[in-house]
């Protein structure tokens, strides 16, 4: 108790009143991420730095006073991550969200981490230039949260994840020291690379305060077509052969036929063939050349047995078909009433092992789960259902889970591509890596966080 006292006393003595809040309400709002079903503590207070100075200050009192810290962005994580632990500190970044400076000669961007992703993409554009990671969360997520959790997206396959933009970084150590990691420069080899460390790094070794972006130029419309079919191993052939051709799509991506059906019951009409087995959506953006790459996988589609295949060339009919895959979880969540979203990825070789294994294991364990995702990068988002309100069905659906994630790791791949792990897939983590790299991990957040007060019990 006297450690709460004294952090609420010391935020008190640095910040105005508006930038924290004790409110019981408030604190019960802000502490959980979109993820369902995963713990969510009670925290001490919540706090809203505007600089880095301050954040670093709140960091040095909070490990005096050995209060654990929570960085948080705009809360849309899946696994949990920025959830509350009991007697935590939330620090929401959100209020530090200045675009510092859009260089168009270095194709660049320097932001504050709480930016939210969609509006850097926006500002950037405005410029001719360009910013790829695309999740689907793009409106919500901030900057901070995307480098966080090195979030990925539709456009990933041809542009690849944040990680790939990040060029330089300030961070917050949990010993509150200010580190500038990374380069401005497109090259830079001198020492060793912590900004990729602290990319993917969910909040466990430093609080990420400032970044340094690159850009493309801007690319093409967006042009997209879908093909459906009645076997999901004739759509992975004609995935196989999208990926293989030189046309480099900008996404591609797969909905299963439960998928399709449930999102014919939102829709309440047949948007599109009820007896379909899997539906392949890609697009292209490439200058000058999309509409005939679109044609060129028009006809994949129909030489791998494409019983339906729609091209679109307008902006609002590419968006009406990309908006099939963003029903995917609306459709199933009131399908199924509620479900587990996994996001497991492997080589894409495995793909048609992966797609059989999930059904094996829904029918072995009699669970709902449906799949779709992004098949051009080989991560997939099975969606497990289950009834929120019986724990048989709850226990099932997180046996499945864990299942499906054993099968990823067992066929070479990852239990999460990318939504991190958070609480949610930390007991599954040794599933996928050794006693001994995990050991390592630890010895490396040892260094940035002594006291181990960043987000402790997460990623780890
Ligand atoms: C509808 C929907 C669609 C989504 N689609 C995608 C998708 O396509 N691809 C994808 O990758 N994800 C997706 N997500 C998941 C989520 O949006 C991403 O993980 C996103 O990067 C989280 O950003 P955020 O700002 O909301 O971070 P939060 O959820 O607030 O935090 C995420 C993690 O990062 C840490 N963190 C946040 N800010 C900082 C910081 N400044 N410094 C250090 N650590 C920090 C937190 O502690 C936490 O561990 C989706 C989520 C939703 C709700």
């Amino acid at each position: 108790m006297k450690t709460a006292t004294s952090i609420i006393d010391t935020l008190s003595m640095l910040l105005p009143a508006e930038d924290y809040s004790t409110d019981r309400e408030h604190l019960d709002r802000m502490s959980g991420d979109s993820a369902d079903d995963v713990a969510i503590g009670a925290p001490l207070a919540i706090v809203y730095p505007r600089t880095t100075q301050q954040v670093s200050t709140i960091v040095r009192a909070a490990a005096a006073a050995k209060v654990p810290l929570v960085p948080q962005g705009a809360r849309s994580g899946l696994v949990g991550g920025a959830n509350a632990t009991d007697g935590a500190l939330l620090l929401n970044l959100t209020r530090m969200d200045a675009i510092r400076e859009i260089s168009v000669a270095d194709q660049t961007v320097t932001c504050e981490a709480g930016v939210n992703t969609k509006r850097l993409a926006d500002a950037v554009a405005e410029h001719g230039l360009f910013y790829p990671p695309d999740p689907g969360s793009v409106s919500l997520s901030t900057i901070g949260g995307n480098v966080a959790t090195n979030a990925g997206g539709m456009q990933c396959l041809k542009y690849g994840t944040t990680g790939r933009f990040v060029r330089a970084m300030t961070v917050v150590t949990g010993t509150g020291e200010v580190l500038e990691l990374g380069h401005a420069t497109a090259k830079g080899v001198a020492g060793l690379d912590l900004a990729a460390l602290f990319v993917g790094s969910e909040g466990t070794l430093g609080i990420v305060t400032e970044v340094t972006l690159a850009l493309l130029p801007a690319p093409g419309p967006l042009m997209g077509a879908y093909g459906v079919f009645v076997d999901m191993d004739q759509a992975l052939e004609a995935a196989n052969a999208i990926v293989a051709s030189p046309f480099g799509p900008a996404a591609l991506e797969v909905l299963d036929g439960q998928i399709i059906r449930a999102i014919n019951e939102l829709n309440r009409e047949e948007v599109l063939p009820g007896d379909a087995e899997a539906l392949l959506i890609v697009q292209s953006d490439t200058i000058d050349r999309a509409e005939a790459d679109i044609a060129a996988f028009a006809e994949i589609f129909s030489t791998f047995g494409a019983t339906k295949v729609v091209t679109a060339t307008e902006p609002q009919a590419v968006s009406d078909i990309m908006n099939l895959r963003r029903q995917l979880h609306p459709a199933t969540r009131r399908a199924y009433g509620s479900v587990l979203n996994e996001d497991i990825a492997v080589p894409r070789g495995r793909m048609r092992e992966l797609i059989a294994g999930v059904s094996g294991i829904a029918e072995e364990l009699g669970v709902p789960i449906a799949t779709g995702g992004h098949v051009g990068d080989g991560n997939l988002h099975p969606l497990i259902g289950f009834d929120p309100r019986d724990p048989s069905s709850r226990a099932l659906a997180n046996k499945a889970f864990e299942r499906v994630m054993a099968l990823a790791a067992e066929l070479g791949g990852t239990i999460t591509g990318e939504h991190g792990v958070g609480i949610l897939k930390r007991s599954v983590v040794g599933a996928e890596l050794s006693p001994e790299v995990r050991a390592a991990q630890k010895a490396i957040k040892a260094v940035f966080d002594p006291a181990g007060i960043l987000n402790p019990g997460k990623k780890l």
